[in-house]
């Protein structure tokens, strides 16, 4: 509880119903849908969709008696960090009545089908087409580095429904279901040796016109809430329990707590702030702060985690006010990835020569270097720390755009240079 000012009532009845509730015998599936359906899951969203309506200060305090009342939380990964939160701007209540009952239970798995081999930075470039076929649209395309994607049921889908239009008015934004045979998934393992993320081919897929979201036309609008939120540290559908492989509901909520934790790697580190924790326990163990300059660098990094929060506390004020997180929440996705960097550098040459090693016999259970390996991808996945610093010259400081982007923005995609 230290440093989180309480209001009693939130917090009260939130620690009165985990201590009555929670029972890690019971099947992990069963506590996700009651959690579901008292509002419990993500208490900031709206009621009726695993929400109470709390306001994200009210939200936080929840969280922390479900902590203190050691509960195990709801079921995490991109179905709820970036899929819900589109959903719960643009869906019709169709949609919602569809889609969000299986993420808010852990029952639906979903990846995110936005970047391509020629697309990545370059969004609006993309090239997968949609074309209309009667009440269902036609998807042909390829996309890449669809994290979770091998175990999704269903994916959040940009593409291109009119190549005549500039590049950002001719995409629309669908829900496709991945299970369908013209969608073939084909991981790729990574340098963490995980297979977190795939590629993605569409030969002539098919999603109903009911499946479109926020309109014919609106993907760049809705997909650029997508990334608003990726961008957002401060998503409460991301943290601890970060697991997006699915899971056994029929397995007690103690074993499933029990395997997510022991099994957590770099992503799931990332996701969830683990680090933090790595990083002190092995400054005690090697006795980091013993060299003056790397107590500088101590005392530094808790400096811009010190900013990052304040950074955060404003981007909390924006949601509170109604809107989505605006183009300054770049700012903690650059803040976040530079603190990454510098924990893994700190606790690799606190350790030494024991830094150098891999595997689960190395400090930390393997667990700290397994974060380290995925540290780069920090700078990238949700936009490259460049993009993010365009995104903040241009739409925060009113700087000009990049030389010929407004030119491009004009003329129909049909007629760029591919890339
Ligand atoms: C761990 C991880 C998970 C991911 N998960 C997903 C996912 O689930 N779904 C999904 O769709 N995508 C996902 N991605 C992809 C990610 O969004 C892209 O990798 C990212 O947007 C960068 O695109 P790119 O890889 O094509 O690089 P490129 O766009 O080719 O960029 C290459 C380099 O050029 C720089 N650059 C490009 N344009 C500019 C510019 N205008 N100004 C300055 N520098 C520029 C970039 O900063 C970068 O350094 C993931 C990526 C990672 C690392």
């Amino acid at each position: 509880m230290a440093g989180i000012t309480m209001s009693t009532s939130i917090y009260d009845e939130a620690f009165e119903w985990y201590s009555k509730n929670w029972d890690p015998d019971r099947p992990v599936g069963e506590w996700w849908a009651l959690l579901a359906e008292t509002g419990w899951s993500f208490p900031s969203w709206p009621e009726g969709r695993g929400g109470r309506g709390l306001s994200p200060r009210d939200a936080k305090q929840a969280e922390q008696a479900r902590l203190d009342a050691g509960a195990y939380g709801p079921p995490k990964g991109l179905s709820t960090f970036l899929v819900a939160p589109t959903l719960l701007t643009y869906a019709t209540s169709e949609q919602l009545d569809r889609f969000m009952p299986g993420i808010v239970r852990g029952t639906d798995t979903w990846c995110q089908l936005f970047s391509e081999p020629g697309a990545g930075s370059d969004l609006a470039g993309l090239s997968t087409r949609a074309v209309r076929d009667g009440d269902e649209w036609i998807i042909t395309g390829q996309k890449v580095w669809n994290s979770g994607a091998q175990n999704a049921a269903f994916g959040i889908l940009m593409a291109r429904t009119d190549p005549d239009l500039p590049k950002h008015k001719g995409i629309s934004f669908f829900l496709i279901d991945m299970t369908q045979d013209a969608v073939d998934v084909r991981p790729l393992r990574e340098m963490t040796g995980d297979i977190a993320f795939n590629e993605v081919f569409l030969s002539e897929a098919r999603v109903a016109n009911d499946d479109l979201l926020g309109g014919q036309g609106e993907g760049w609008r809705v997909g650029m809430t997508t990334l608003s939120h990726e961008r957002d540290p401060d998503n409460s559908g991301s943290g601890s329990g970060f697991d997006f492989a699915g899971a056994d509901l029929t397995r007690t909520a103690g074993e499933h707590a029990a395997a997510v934790d022991g099994d957590v790697d770099g992503f799931g580190l990332a996701m969830s702030g683990g680090a933090n924790r790595l990083l002190d326990d092995i400054l005690d163990e090697f006795d980091g702060s013993a060299d003056p300059i790397r107590r500088q660098r101590m005392m530094q990094l808790a400096e811009l985690r010190r900013t990052s929060r304040w950074s955060t506390a404003r981007s909390m004020a924006a949601v509170k006010a109604g809107g989505q997180p605006g183009p300054e929440v770049s700012t903690l996705k650059v803040i976040g990835a530079e603190v990454s960097r510098r924990t893994r550098d700190l606790g690799l040459e606190a350790m030494g020569p024991e830094g150098m090693l891999w595997g689960d016999d190395t400090p930390t259970g393997g667990q700290f270097h397994a974060y380290c390996m995925f540290t780069p991808a920090m700078s990238i996945a949700g936009g490259s720390d460049e993009v993010n610093r365009n995104i903040i010259g241009e739409r925060v400081l009113g700087l000009p755009r990049e030389p010929g982007e407004s030119e491009q923005r004009q003329r129909p995609w049909s007629e760029l240079p591919r890339n």
